[in-house]
């Protein structure tokens, strides 16, 4: 597949102050991520995508006080590759006297909010260092900002993605973490099966723009949550098998209502949307008002997540989640 390239002219890009400085070649690319919060919402919108790389050309033009955005390029979620400095031109993104060995690709991806590269951003990044090897004399190095320079970028998941390889994403599922194989004795301070059956039935709040989340915790009735009442909360890094069984009543015929499963931080601030992936199901309710959907995939949950069931819908009548409900997990250790 050809690169989906997005021209500086497509993204409103501001004029570079200056001339580049031209090189030949490379040793290969490095990736990096944004390092702050990149919001969440770029995954369901690709002008969001566009926004946010503007606003970081801004911050390396007006901030740092570069003359040029310091990437060579960026992916989005979309498979789009955002051209930066471009081929055969100096990128400022790896650190003094490292930018002439490497390009500089960015994934959109931060240390909060939207973390965890969906798929299409790893085909956009491949995409970008297929193109720089092309057009631009890249050579076969695919390293992270954080070889050979002090820095945290470009985050775990990019960068144990880098040490395996950077494989192309075979599906929709990327398992950044390889399972370790669990033994009998190492499953016991997990719990393999998380109830969070509702004892009775609750009123699902509209949502105003379909952005807010569902934001209420699922009790535990059964008692078997380590974290007392929330949602899922692993007191180890594990990943979860996810059965969840959405009733709802009270919609008007054919209304639709947005549905899956998602990871949120402790404080409730989203992570992402674990299934389906990068997108909330959309499903529309029957002749009788009602809606019932199941879900299921398997994500990562880390110490710092939590998993929920994110329904948003914008019933102006109350809308009813039913004691039919439920959500269970079956969890995996994982190492890092
Ligand atoms: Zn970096
Ligand atoms: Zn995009």
């Amino acid at each position: 597949m050809a690169v989906d390239l997005v021209t500086r002219a497509e993204w409103g890009a501001r004029q570079p102050k200056g001339t580049y400085d031209r090189i030949y070649s490379t040793r290969g690319v490095k990736v990096h991520y944004t390092g702050g919060r990149v919001d969440p919402r770029i995954v369901d919108d690709h002008s969001r995508c566009i926004a946010a790389v503007k606003s970081i050309q801004s911050m390396h033009m007006d901030g740092n006080g570069w003359m040029d955005i310091g990437y060579s390029a960026a992916a989005c979620p979309h498979r789009k590759v955002f051209v930066g400095r471009g081929p055969g031109h100096l990128c400022a993104a790896n650190g003094p006297g490292l930018n002439s060995g490497h390009y500089a690709v960015l994934g959109l991806v931060g240390n909060a909010g939207l973390v965890v590269p969906p798929p299409g951003m790893l085909h956009g990044i491949l995409d970008a260092i297929e193109w720089l090897r092309k057009v631009g004399g890249a050579g076969g190095e695919v390293k992270g900002h954080k070889d050979g320079y002090p820095t945290s970028c470009p985050g775990p998941d990019l960068y144990q993605w880098i040490q395996r390889g950077a494989p192309r994403p075979k599906d929709m599922v990327v398992p950044v973490v390889p399972l370790r194989p669990i033994k009998q004795d190492q499953e016991e301070p997990v719990p393999e099966v998380v109830s969070l059956g509702l004892t009775a039935e609750v009123e699902v709040p509209a949502s105003v723009d379909w952005q807010p989340w569902w934001t209420e915790e699922w009790r535990d009735t059964a008692g078997w949550h380590p974290g007392g009442g929330q949602s899922i909360a692993p007191d180890v890094d594990v990943w979860a098998d996810v059965a969840a069984h959405v009733a709802l009543r009270g919609l008007e015929p054919g209304e639709p209502v947005r549905v899956g499963l998602t990871r949120h931080f402790a404080d409730g601030s989203p992570v992402d949307i674990a299934w389906p992936v990068g997108k909330l199901l959309t499903v529309y309710a029957d002749q009788g008002g009602r809606v019932e959907v199941d879900l299921g995939g398997q994500f990562k949950l880390s110490l710092l997540h939590r998993g929920r069931v994110t329904i948003r819908h914008k019933s102006t009548g109350p809308v009813v989640l039913e004691t039919s409900s439920a959500f269970k997990a079956i969890m995996h250790r994982y190492s890092r």
